[in-house]
C-alpha cells in the first residue's frame, strides 16, 4: 500500500501542473492579438441624387444589412439653386443605416462658397488648362473640379463650418471624419480640420492606383507630389502638426470608379501579407464608392466584399467590417508608433 507522502507528492504534482497550465493559458490568452479591418466610404459628391444610384445602394444595404459604411456626406445639395431640402433629406436618409457613421466631404461648389460668404476661384482645376468654365455656374451649380485646397485655412473653416451647420440643421452629423475632394487635402486643410474639431482624415490615397485610369492627369500629378508616401498598404497615421493632429485612415484601396472588385481583393492580401509578418497589429484596409456613380459602380464592392469574406473564412483570418463611429481610442497603438518614429 503507497505511503501517504506518495499520496502528496502526487497531488503536490497535479496542482502545479494545473497551476501552470492556468498561467501558459492566461499568456496565450494575453498575447495581443491584431486584426484585420475593412472600412467601406462613401463619397457623396454635392452633384445630384439620382433614382438609379439611391436604388443600387437601397439594394446593396439589404444584401449587406450589417456591414457599417462610412459616409463622407456633402452640404452642397442643399446650396444648389431650386433645391428641396425636404426631398434631399429624405433622399439621403433612404440610403442610411445606424451602422453608419456621418462624415464629411467637401468639393468647391460655388454654390457652398456663396453660402460660407468665401469669393468663388476658377483656378486651378484638375480638368483641363486655364481657369474652369462659368457656363454651367448659374443654371446649376460648378467648382467641383477646383480642388479645396487652392482655398485658405480661414476660407476652408468658414466651408467647414458651413458645411456642418447644413447638414446638422437636416439632422446628420456632427462629422468627425472627413475626406477631400479629390483626395486634395493639403497641410492646411489638415489644419482648418483640426481646429474645426475633427478627428479623423481619409483623404491620402495611393496616387499608383489612379495613374493612367480614367482620371485626370493632372490630379493624378498633385496626387503623387501630395501622397508620394501612401502606398496600397499604408496605416493609420498622425497628421499634422503635433498639437493640432488627426488621424489619417490612408483609403489604400480608393474607390470602385477607378478599381474593380478582384484589384481590391488584391490590395486585401497585400495587407494581409503585411499582416502575417506580425499578427499583434491590427491592419486597416479601405475600399469605397461614390454615391453618384453607385449604380454603375457599386457592384465592384459587393465583388470585393464576397471575395474578402470568402478568402478571410478559408484561411481563418481575424477580419471584420469596422464599427461605427469610429473611435480615436482605437488607434492608441498607431498614435504610440508613430511618436516612437
Ligand atoms: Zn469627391
Amino acid at each position: 500500500m503507497p505511503r501517504p507522502s506518495f499520496y502528496l507528492a502526487s497531488v503536490t504534482r497535479i496542482l502545479l501542473t494545473l497551476i501552470c497550465f492556468g498561467f501558459c493559458l492566461s499568456q496565450v490568452h494575453a498575447a495581443p492579438s491584431g486584426k484585420l479591418i475593412g472600412i467601406i466610404s462613401v463619397d457623396w459628391e454635392g452633384r445630384v441624387l439620382e433614382q438609379d444610384d439611391l436604388k443600387a445602394m437601397r439594394s446593396f444595404r439589404q444584401d449587406y444589412p450589417s456591414i457599417g459604411l462610412l459616409q463622407f456626406l456633402n452640404a452642397a445639395y442643399y446650396t444648389k439653386p431650386n433645391a428641396n431640402a425636404d426631398h434631399i433629406t429624405q433622399s439621403i436618409r433612404s440610403v442610411l443605416s445606424p451602422l453608419d457613421e456621418e462624415g464629411l466631404h467637401i468639393h468647391s461648389w460655388r454654390s457652398l462658397l456663396e453660402t460660407a460668404g468665401v469669393p468663388f476661384r476658377r483656378s486651378p482645376n484638375w480638368s483641363y488648362p486655364g481657369e474652369i468654365s462659368m457656363n454651367s455656374c448659374y443654371l446649376l451649380d460648378c467648382g467641383h473640379n477646383v480642388p479645396i485646397s487652392a482655398y485658405t485655412e480661414t476660407e476652408l473653416r468658414r466651408m467647414i463650418r458651413t458645411s456642418q451647420m447644413i447638414l446638422s440643421h437636416h439632422g446628420f452629423g456632427p462629422a468627425q471624419s472627413f475626406r477631400a475632394g479629390g483626395w486634395m487635402a493639403k497641410p492646411h486643410v489638415i489644419s482648418a480640420l483640426a481646429k474645426e474639431g475633427f478627428q479623423f482624415d481619409s483623404s491620402a490615397t495611393d496616387p499608383n492606383l489612379l495613374k493612367g485610369r480614367r482620371w485626370s492627369d493632372r490630379l493624378y500629378r498633385w496626387l503623387d507630389e501630395l501622397w508620394a508616401d501612401i502606398s496600397t498598404t499604408s496605416q493609420p497615421f498622425l497628421i499634422g502638426q503635433r498639437h493640432a493632429s488627426l488621424i489619417e485612415l490612408p483609403d489604400n484601396g480608393i474607390l470602385a470608379d477607378y478599381i474593380t472588385a478582384e484589384e481590391m481583393f488584391a490590395v486585401f492580401k497585400e495587407n494581409v501579407a503585411l499582416w502575417e509578418k506580425d499578427k499583434s497589429k491590427t491592419l486597416y484596409v479601405s475600399i469605397g464608392f461614390h454615391q453618384e456613380t453607385a449604380a454603375q459602380y457599386l457592384h465592384e464592392i459587393r465583388g470585393a466584399i464576397d471575395l474578402i469574406e470568402a478568402y478571410s473564412q478559408e484561411n481563418q483570418l481575424p477580419f471584420e467590417w469596422a464599427s461605427y463611429p469610429l473611435k480615436s481610442s482605437s488607434f492608441e497603438a498607431f498614435r504610440a508608433r508613430n511618436h516612437a518614429d
